[in-house]
């Protein structure tokens, strides 16, 4: 067991807690160890496919918005990297998603406080502090910082099978064997993901090329993300304070009206779908089969031979249907990822339906000493909003943990930039 206690131990290094790691870097106020347990920095490596764009502005980046002179900005990296002209003369419509995990790997390796290949295995609280145990040492520390992100979801009826080579969640798409040539492809999922397998497939000629792609969605169409300016505000430090004032009731439905806000397919990806069937269609006159089917819900899979049949039900007609499929692609979704090392400690924080309850801070309410604090990143939906899974506000969130830390006031100024008044006005 190391002898020092630290002021936070930081659980996972994606995104989230990178961009707390970048804000405290060099601080000496608040002693800070990372672990993460992969052996390097990696962002979602397996859907790393070659047209992948960011979903957000480059200046959502780990630090931008709370501090834009730090040296882990994205404009430092480009800088740092001797490209920043030729980046701006590229005119990206929008960036690569490969440029930006380029940049958190090197803000995550040019930092030592953060450890990979240290998977954190357990945690217990002695009454005063944290005993962190990951698959080398032993760590004390006064608060700590779950960030532990996402795991794929697939429906309970698929789980059995999946993982298999010709039967996998989108997650792993990249890193599977890519011998789709001449074979029936079935995706299952109308968001952005689902979206860039289809296009991955159907930009495949030749050999390489599928000979069908059915593509099922449960929505009523392929519909796109809104990503016009006062939906952009829903991604605001504003609306997420507003949305966490608000009761569950009303948070529920709100988040179900707006989904298109953050789930939807970007333009840019849909065009290019959209473009390349014209093209294959009527200028290639490919073979390629390619069945587009929304208002689907998929109810069940079975194997048949070495072949899968996926039953879904139309929501139109009430009809089933089966698709026969050499490779099955479920593109259903993420859920934030479970925290088996919590154990016995788990059982003493509070709940919300399936997440942790957080104060305004993202600090678990939970029954243990008021100065000791489980900070929970990515994992507060139903409690923050639309933003809170996604890359928007992670800047802020890390300040506002690292304020609470610190016992520092916030900054009122970070809160208020939006043009929506999201609240009621005050009766005089
Ligand atoms: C393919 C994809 C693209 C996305 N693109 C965008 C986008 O363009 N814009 C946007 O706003 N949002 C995007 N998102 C959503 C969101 O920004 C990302 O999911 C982001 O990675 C979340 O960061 P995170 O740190 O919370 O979690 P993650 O990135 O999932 O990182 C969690 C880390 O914790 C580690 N870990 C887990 N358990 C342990 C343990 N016990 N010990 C040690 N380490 C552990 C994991 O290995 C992982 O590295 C995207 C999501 C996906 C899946």
């Amino acid at each position: 067991m190391e002898k020092d206690i630290y002021d936070c131990v930081g659980i996972g290094c994606g995104p989230s807690n990178l961009s707390i790691a970048a804000q405290l870097y060099g601080t000496h106020e608040v002693r800070n160890i990372f672990f993460e347990r992969k052996s390097e920095f990696s962002w979602h490596s397996g859907m790393m496919l070659p047209d992948a764009g960011l979903q957000v502005s480059i200046f959502k980046d780990l630090v931008t918005l709370t501090e834009p002179t730090n040296r882990f900005s994205f404009i430092s990296y480009l800088h740092q990297h001797g490209r920043l002209l030729t980046f701006l003369n590229a005119q990206f419509s929008q960036i690569s998603r490969l440029e930006f995990a380029a940049y958190l790997k090197w803000a995550a390796h040019s930092n030592e406080n953060i450890n990979f290949d240290e998977d954190v295995r357990g945690i217990i609280f002695d009454g005063n502090h944290f005993a962190v145990q990951t698959s080398r040492r032993k760590v004390l520390c006064k608060h700590i910082i779950i960030g532990v992100g996402i795991e794929p979801y697939t429906p309970d009826f698929a789980r059995p099978y999946a993982d298999s080579e010709t039967h996998f969640h989108v997650y792993e798409f990249a890193h599977k064997p890519r011998q789709v040539g001449g074979r029936r492809v079935v995706v299952v999922g109308g968001g952005q993901s689902g979206a860039e397998v289809v296009l991955e497939l159907l930009r495949r000629t030749g050999m390489e090329a599928p000979c069908q792609v059915s593509w099922i969605s449960r929505r009523d169409n392929f519909s796109p993300m809104d990503d016009s300016p006062f939906t952009n505000d829903l991604f605001t430090p504003a609306h997420s304070n507003f949305f966490y004032r608000q009761d569950t009731t009303f948070r529920k439905a709100f988040l179900k009206r707006n989904e298109l806000a953050s789930d939807g397919i970007s333009e840019h990806t849909l065009r290019s779908i959209y473009q390349r069937l014209y093209t294959m269609r009527y200028i290639e006159h490919s073979p390629m089969q390619v069945s587009l089917m929304p208002s689907r819900n998929a109810s069940d899979v079975w194997r048949e031979g070495s072949a899968w049949t996926l039953a879904s039900q139309h929501l139109v007609s009430n009809t089933e249907e089966k698709h026969k499929a050499d490779i099955l692609v479920w593109a259903t979704g993420f859920r934030p990822a479970a925290h088996p090392f919590m154990g016995a400690l788990g059982r003493r924080l509070e709940r919300e339906g399936s997440e942790i309850r957080v104060d305004r801070d993202y600090a678990a309410i939970w029954a243990g000493p008021a100065d000791r604090h489980i900070f929970v990143l990515n994992a507060a939906r139903s409690q923050r909003g639309l933003a809170d899974p996604n890359l928007s506000l992670m800047a802020w969130r890390a300040q506002i943990v690292i304020n609470r830390i610190l016992n520092r006031p916030h900054d009122p100024k970070l809160d208020a930039d939006a043009f929506v008044y999201w609240g009621t006005l005050e009766v005089n």
